[in-house]
């Protein structure tokens, strides 16, 4: 679906957006990507939401991704006999692998891995955070420890250890189980979850086998830490500021947040800045001011898109939510210093004809009236390159592939136009013409960039950059095939 704006909007669905006609309204309001949270809901409610995202593209004809995130390791406490308890400062509290229901003295925390790993003086972290407990003692099976924040700790509350490199195996039984049902399923993205090491990465899309691109959501201190290698693994990133908020002091979340938006945008791979941008919409109509210039400042940043979590999948406001995005977006980007800010941080490492040419794309839609800038791609790698470059007019993606669109639905500034497979340019320039006046962007009289790798259907072979008219009698009497 066209959009005012260039930065795209990832929304979570959950239930207060379950159904066929909430999906069908949140992507009219702006949602591009959908993103199901593995972490709840059965397989069946999975398979249900992909079909109403499946019908809402096909009804409103517009390439929408899906993409399925992964639980990962994540690390929770047992349950208690009372539900819940107190812990004091200065308490001592016991974690082990016991599975008696737990008290104010103990509860279990069942992953053997853990306690092998903990050493005296480790922290651990409890609900968000929100408790502290430092290790005195431990062993094989436990950890006796000192509560340094206290707070409330209740049933299967989850549990980080930000200092010690986890020795857990990145996809756990569930995690498995997960990944093959919705790479069955036909999701666009897969994201997982507390990634800590490229091999994660590379492990996970040995599983994954091509079916879906595969997304590291940056949340382990040990993952920033390795961004390099496991940026190069990846396909894309999440900056997932609030379990990163919580394993590192939350003051270090917005200069890892500038960092990484800035390595994915020099690498060609899109970036989603994700957790409470507009937290308080959960329960209020409007969002603070602080929540509008958080989301504003990962636009200015040049991030590919901006996440809803549970504003859009158990909130009160999911649709207000996403206009909220949608119009704080359009604000920024019409702003002459986002555009500024966003062309002094282009990256100019280029090293391949694509990266000429895409370049070149670019100086010359911004040097003459030029509407929008067509490209033809198979893999999609051609449109990723253009969007890399952040030109000021329109990118349209136009590909024979299904799948190719799909993804790129996540790309900053890319319009997704399916295609035929085409054996001549000038057809393919003809329809590029179409696509940009059926879209709006231009009438007959304007010009539009195309790219295109000839001969067609051969992935990776940009090598051609043509000035064309939208009017089809033009190309057809200029073109010279
Ligand atoms: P989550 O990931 O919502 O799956 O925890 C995002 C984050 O931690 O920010
Ligand atoms: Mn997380």
């Amino acid at each position: 679906m066209k959009r005012e704006r260039s930065v795209k909007i990832v929304a979570t669905l959950g239930p207060a957006s379950d159904n066929y006609e909430m999906i069908r309204k949140l992507h009219e309001a702006g949602a591009d990507v959908f993103r199901l949270n593995m972490s709840h809901g059965s397989h069946e409610k999975i398979a249900e939401l992909h079909t109403a995202i499946r019908k809402v593209e096909e009804d409103l004809g517009s390439p929408i991704a899906i993409l399925a995130d992964l639980q990962g390791p994540k690390l929770r406490v047992g349950e208690f006999k009372n539900g819940s308890e107190q812990l004091d400062i200065g308490a001592d509290f016991r974690l082990d692998l016991d599975d008696t229901p737990g008290d104010l003295k103990r509860v279990t925390l069942p992953h053997p891995e853990i306690f092998a790993a903990l050493e005296e003086g480790s922290s651990l972290l409890v609900n968000d955070g929100k408790i502290r407990l430092k290790v005195k003692e431990c062993g094989a099976d436990f950890a006796n420890c000192e509560v340094v924040i206290g707070g409330t700790i209740s049933n299967r509350k989850g549990v980080n250890v930000p200092d010690v490199v986890l020795p857990l195996a990145a996809l756990s039984e569930k995690d498995l189980a997960d990944l093959e049902f919705v790479c069955e399923l036909g999701v666009d993205w897969l994201a997982l979850s507390f990634v800590q090491r490229a091999k994660d990465v590379w492990d996970a899309r040995d599983l994954v086998k091509g079916r879906a691109s595969v997304l590291s959501k940056i949340e382990k201190p040990s993952a920033v830490t390795s961004f390099e290698e496991i940026l190069d693994a990846s396909d894309g990133i999440m900056v997932a500021r609030g379990d990163l908020g919580v394993e590192l002091p939350v003051q270090c979340v917005p200069p890892i947040q500038k960092r990484l938006v800035r390595k994915c945008r020099a690498a060609a791979k899109p970036v989603i800045v994700a957790t409470q941008m507009l937290e308080s919409m959960i329960e209020s109509p409007m969002p603070t001011r602080a929540e509008v210039s958080d989301v504003a400042t990962a636009i200015y940043e040049g991030a590919d898109a901006i996440m809803l979590s549970a504003e859009s999948a158990a909130g009160d406001y999911p649709i207000d939510a996403v206009q909220t995005m949608n119009n704080v977006a359009q604000e920024v980007e019409s702003d002459p210093t986002y555009t500024e800010v966003i062309e002094s941080s282009r990256t100019a490492s280029r090293t391949s004809v694509a990266d000429g040419i895409v370049a070149a794309a670019r100086e010359i839609a911004e040097t003459t009236e030029i509407k929008a800038i067509c490209c033809f791609t198979q893999s999609g790698t051609t449109a990723l390159l253009t969007a890399r470059e952040r030109p000021r007019v329109p990118i349209i993606a136009m590909t024979s592939q299904r799948r190719t669109a799909r993804r790129l639905a996540l790309t900053w500034g890319t319009l997704c136009v399916m295609t035929d497979e085409f054996n001549r340019f000038k057809s393919a320039v003809v329809s590029a013409a179409r696509a940009a006046r059926s879209a709006g962007l231009a009438s007959k009289t304007d010009q539009i960039v195309v790219t295109a790798g000839v001969p067609f259907n051969v992935p990776g072979t940009t090598n051609i950059l043509r000035v064309a008219p939208c009017d089809e009698r033009l190309i057809y009497a200029s073109d010279p095939e």
